[in-house]
Parts: structure tokens; sequence; C-alpha cells
């Protein structure tokens, strides 16, 4: 790569988000040469082999290596610099299925763009050959992530056969398929089977919980001892997301999960299992396993949300109250045409909460929420939502979604209300409630508050009768 090229392009080094999978990895050895080049330690969350953390830009938007120089567009490392980026714009990836390693070139990189194919077809000769040798097969096979997820837009040059049969040997022979909406039902089904996950299940025991974020998060699934085990790719590598699915002793599919992650995240601490309830906790702990506490979700009876009577709920009646008698409104069902003007609310509301002051966490989980949203607006039958609306002055001000997680569960997933109208938020999610509680929900679960003080605060306005325990998974 000429260095022209290289200094006036504004594709490099910079990335759209903090956690972009992009960022690039240092092996244990790249990280000592990189502090000893200047980098804090600090920017390597594990000095065993980490990608790095990112700086905001201080020219823009996004973020940036803490490497680069964006008065120079050089970086400061460069001698030093990971193999990671001395690839680039070439890369490393595994196929959609991942079952061969390849090199691929980077249209994101406008000089590859402009060059002849010949020119780069020779070029991905000399690095599939170099790649090839032993001594970057073996680093290859001890840092795993090197080698990035399937990506569209990453043309594919050559299958690299030596590192991927020496990657695939010895390890687990796993078939797993991306979670699609025809998935639900086997789900589902693998769902109400599960003695640990039913009884008061977490929100998570669902269906739309996890597929409403596939735009973040890349979901797959495969059986393992007859358990359906729901995988989660992350920027940082693979994880389950609820526990193995499935009638009996979690011993062995959680074993061949654990070891499965581990041959796909190396020595990644993100190795864990998400949302396991606990009801699974005294099994998971016996087989050696470490349970750690995080965010409960928050449960309520569904009688004491309808009526909001009594002392306790006099606030949020008074709210509702409110509402009715400065706006009237009722609670009509979401129709699909109800789509657009839902999502137009949703930006309208997401300024609403920036211009009062969201912190950079919250700030981040309103960006990232844009996408759930607008795929439990567009699917909301084929994800066994129930949704609603109300109207003011004849437009949509409030929206809700919920759905069943057993027969007497229901669960509120989303709830957006202008936030100018006063009253409007207790009053649609009193209605919501009480249109579940005639069809039978004796509880109501509305998630967990993602650690965020404001959350926390208004679902307690309502006195939760019970906090459900959450648990991630870890070896000790
Ligand atoms: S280490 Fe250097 S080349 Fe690699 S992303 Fe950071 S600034 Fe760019």
């Amino acid at each position: 790569m000429p260095s022209s090229a290289c200094l006036s392009c504004d594709v490099c080094c910079r990335f759209p988000e903090r956690d972009s999978f992009l960022r690039p990895f240092f092996t244990a050895d790249e990280i000592g040469t990189a502090t000893a080049a200047g980098l804090p330690p600090a920017l390597f969350p594990h000095p065993d082999g980490s990608q790095i953390d990112l700086v905001p830009n201080p020219d823009g938007e996004g973020y940036v290596c803490p490497a680069f120089d964006c008065a120079t567009s050089q970086c400061r490392i460069y001698e030093a610099r990971p193999l990671d980026c001395r690839l680039y714009p070439f890369a490393l990836m595994w196929d959609a299925m991942h079952e061969q390693v390849l090199l691929g070139w980077d249209t994101k990189c406008p000089y590859m763009r402009d060059q002849s194919s010949p020119l780069v077809a020779q070029a991905a000769d000399e690095v599939a050959g170099w790649i090839e040798q032993d001594a970057r097969v073996e680093t290859l096979v001890r840092y795993p992530r090197l080698i990035g997820r399937f990506q569209e837009d990453v043309i594919v040059l050559r299958p690299l056969e030596r590192v991927t049969e020496r990657l695939r040997q010895g390890r687990m022979q796993v078939r797993t398929q991306a979670l699609t909406l025809g998935d639900r039902e086997r789900m589902e089904a693998a769902l109400a089977v599960s003695a640990g996950v039913q009884g008061t299940p977490l929100a998570a025991a669902s269906f739309a919980y996890h597929y409403i974020w596939r735009h973040r998060v890349t979901y797959s699934w495969a059986v393992l001892h007859d358990h359906l085990c729901l995988f989660a790719d992350c920027p940082d590598g693979l994880f389950m997301a609820l526990p193995p699915l499935g009638a009996g002793p979690l011993a062995q599919p959680l074993a061949e999960a654990f070891r499965f992650m581990r041959e796909r995240n190396g020595d990644s601490r993100v190795t864990r299992v998400e949302n396991v309830p606990e009801a699974c906790i005294n099994e998971v702990r016996a087989l050696g396993y470490r349970a750690t506490a995080k965010e409960p979700d928050y449960l309520y009876e569904a009688s004491a949300l309808s009526d909001l009577s009594g002392e306790s709920l006099k606030s949020p009646r008074a709210a509702c109250n409110r509402f009715i008698r400065e706006r009237g409104g009722i609670l009509e069902p979401y129709e699909p045409r109800d789509q657009r003007a839902c999502v137009s609310l949703f930006h309208e509301w997401r300024e609403q909460k920036q211009r009062a002051g969201a912190d950079d966490w919250a700030s981040a989980l309103l960006a990232d929420a844009a996408g759930a949203h607008e795929t439990a607006l567009s699917d909301t039958a084929e994800l066994g939502l129930t949704g609603a609306v109300v109207r003011v002055g004849g437009r949509i001000r409030a929206y809700t979604m919920g759905l069943w997680l057993n027969p007497s569960v229901f669960c509120v997933l989303l709830e957006i209300a202008d936030r100018d109208i006063v009253g409007l938020g207790p009053f649609v999610f009193r209605e919501f409630c009480r249109q579940a509680r005639a069809k039978g929900a004796c509880w109501i679960n509305t998630m967990d508050d993602s650690g965020l003080p404001s959350l926390a605060r208004s679902k307690q306005w309502y006195h939760p009768a019970r906090l459900l325990p959450n648990y991630i998974v870890t070896e000790c």
C-alpha cells in the first residue's frame, strides 16, 4: 500500500462504534511491543490478548484507535502495529457457516477498489503463502479471534487450507444455524420443556426478547445433547444468550457448549452463559460453574397494576387520572399501518430523552434501541407480540408491545410515550396491564433496568412484588 493512498484516506483506524468488532486485536506479544512503544497498558482489557479500547474521535463523530494521530493520519506505533493492522486491507475471516478460514479483501478500502484484478491476485498469493507458514498458523491457533466473522463486504480471495485444517484438529464439529423468524416455534417448544426456565420466567426466556436485537448481535443455535443452545456473536466473541434449553440435566449440554465457546473465543473472558434463572443455579453450581448475579427482572401483580389502588400507588394513579381528565384517549390495538407513526414517535421520544440529559450509557442504549423497536413494529405477528397505541388529538402519542412468557405471566417488552404529555406513560402502562389481566395474566414482568438509575426509579414507582434473580454463569 503506498503511504500516499493511506494518508489521504479516512477509513482505516476510525470506527463508528466504541465496541466495533473491527477494532484491532493484539496478541500478548503485540501488547508488550505496543506498550513499550508508548501505548498505556490500560487500553488492553486482557493482557493475554485482546482488542484495543477505542477512544472518542477528537475531530468528529465515532471513535478512533488510540494509536492513531488524527492530525497527521499516521499510526504512532506503525513499526509495532499488530498483525491485524499489517494485513489490512486483506482480512482473515470464517465463511458464513464457520467451516473454512478465508483470505479476503475489505471493499471498505478505497485504494483496493481501484486496483486491477491481476495485481490484487498476485498480492493475495503472497499474503496467503505468508499466512500459511508455521509461525503464523500457530499464532492463529493460539488467538482464534484474529479470524473475524463472515462479512459480506469482504471479497473472498482464497481459502486458507492449512489454517483451517490446523484449527479444526481435535475440535468439536458443531453445526450452528443462523436464528431466523422460522425458529420461533422450535425455541418456544424447547423453552416449554426446560424445567428450570419455566415457573416464573425471566423476560429473556422468549424468542422476541433476543430476536429484536439481531441488528446488534448475530444469533445462531445448535443442538447439543438434545438441548437447543442459543449463541450470540458480539464484538468480543461468542456467548450463550440462555442456558441450554430442553428436558433433562444440564451437565452434558453445558459442558459441550462451554467447550465450543472456548474453541471459538480462545482465552477471551467473553465465554459465558447469560440469563440463567434462579431455578438452575443450584444445579450449575453443583457442576462446578460460577454464577454471578446481574440486574434482576421486575415482577408485579397484574391486579395491583390494573387497579393502582392504595397509598403506595397514589402517584401513578394520580398521573393516569390527570391524563384522562386533560386529554382523554383510549388504548387501541396496534395495527401494521401504525408502524410509520410509531417509528417517528420513537425518534421524537429519543430526542426528548437526550434533551433531558441522558448519560453516555443511556445514549448508547437509546441509539441501539431504534433497530429493536423497528423490528418489533414490523414483525409483530411473526414474533408473537401484542401491541397497542394511544392517540391524542388524532395522532399516535404512545405505543407499547408485549408477549406472553407463559399463560400467567405477561411481559411488557417496549413502551414509548410522548414525554411532554403528563400522565400518558402511566396511562398506557396501566391500560396494557389491564388488557393482559383480562386475558389471564397474574403477573407482569417489565424486564430489568439495564443498570440505569432513572429506569430503576420508574420501575420502583410501581412497587414490584418481586425482583427475579438473573445470573451469568462462567467457568471457574
Ligand atoms: S494500531 Fe495503528 S494501524 Fe492499527 S488501527 Fe491503530 S492506528 Fe491504525
